[in-house]
């Protein structure tokens, strides 16, 4: 954790997948993923700028199990760019479950990004695809911006979190995460390695109480 933090013009909150999917009763639920929309909302507050991303599956993406016959959530297939956890359905196209939770009142947020839309490659990060080649065009939208800065939050803390602080922080930006404000789902040892991979890039983790 590291000390308090003064928010200015060139920060931008990033809130990451908090969608229906991804609290408890959703297709892909993160174990108690609804208690970050409390902090997330309040913290939305300091930030002039806030970005939403959105998981946006069309029917039978390929990151499903139930795209696969014979294959369960959780197991690892490989695709063209390489392993691929198979998650339950989740977050598909104009279905309640990609909504945002309901909870969730960050009427200012500038742009919602969405992601996870190309049927063959799924996209964990906010800037990347799975591929590691296709881009979101998250970087030069914050860039063009002059957004320097990137706090961020949000769902899951292993996955999509971790994906997306580190791709921020390839990409050039300043990334903090704020851990409180972010639940993981803890895969095969994901937690303890977003930790760890978070140390050896030096993206800090701090607590929301520390944004003044
Ligand atoms: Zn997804």
């Amino acid at each position: 954790m590291t000390g308090r933090r003064a928010i200015g013009s060139t920060d931008v909150l990033l809130v990451v997948d908090v969608q229906n999917d991804f609290c408890p009763g959703g297709g892909l639920a993160v174990p108690s993923g609804h208690e970050v929309v409390p902090l997330i909302n309040r913290l939305a507050q300091r930030f002039e700028h806030v970005v939403l991303t959105q998981d946006w599956h069309p029917p039978a993406h390929q990151s499903f199990a139930s795209t696969h016959s014979g294959r369960k959530p959780y197991e690892t297939i490989e695709v063209a760019y390489g392993p691929q956890i198979l998650w339950p359905d989740h977050c598909i196209q104009a279905t309640p479950g990609a909504d945002f939770c309901e909870d969730l009142q960050i009427a200012h947020a500038q742009l919602v990004l969405r992601k996870g839309y190309h049927r063959h490659i799924d996209s964990y990060s906010a800037f990347y695809e799975n591929d590691r080649k296709t881009h979101t065009g998250l970087a030069s939208y914050l860039r063009e911006r002059g957004l320097a800065r990137v706090f961020v939050s949000g769902l899951a803390f292993d996955f999509c979190v971790r994906y997306s602080a580190e791709d921020g922080k390839r990409e050039g930006f300043d990334v903090l995460v704020i851990e409180d404000a972010c639940r993981g789902i803890d895969v095969a040892g994901s937690m303890d390695a977003t930790r760890r991979s978070f140390r050896e890039l030096g993206i800090a983790c701090m607590a929301g109480a520390s944004i003044g």
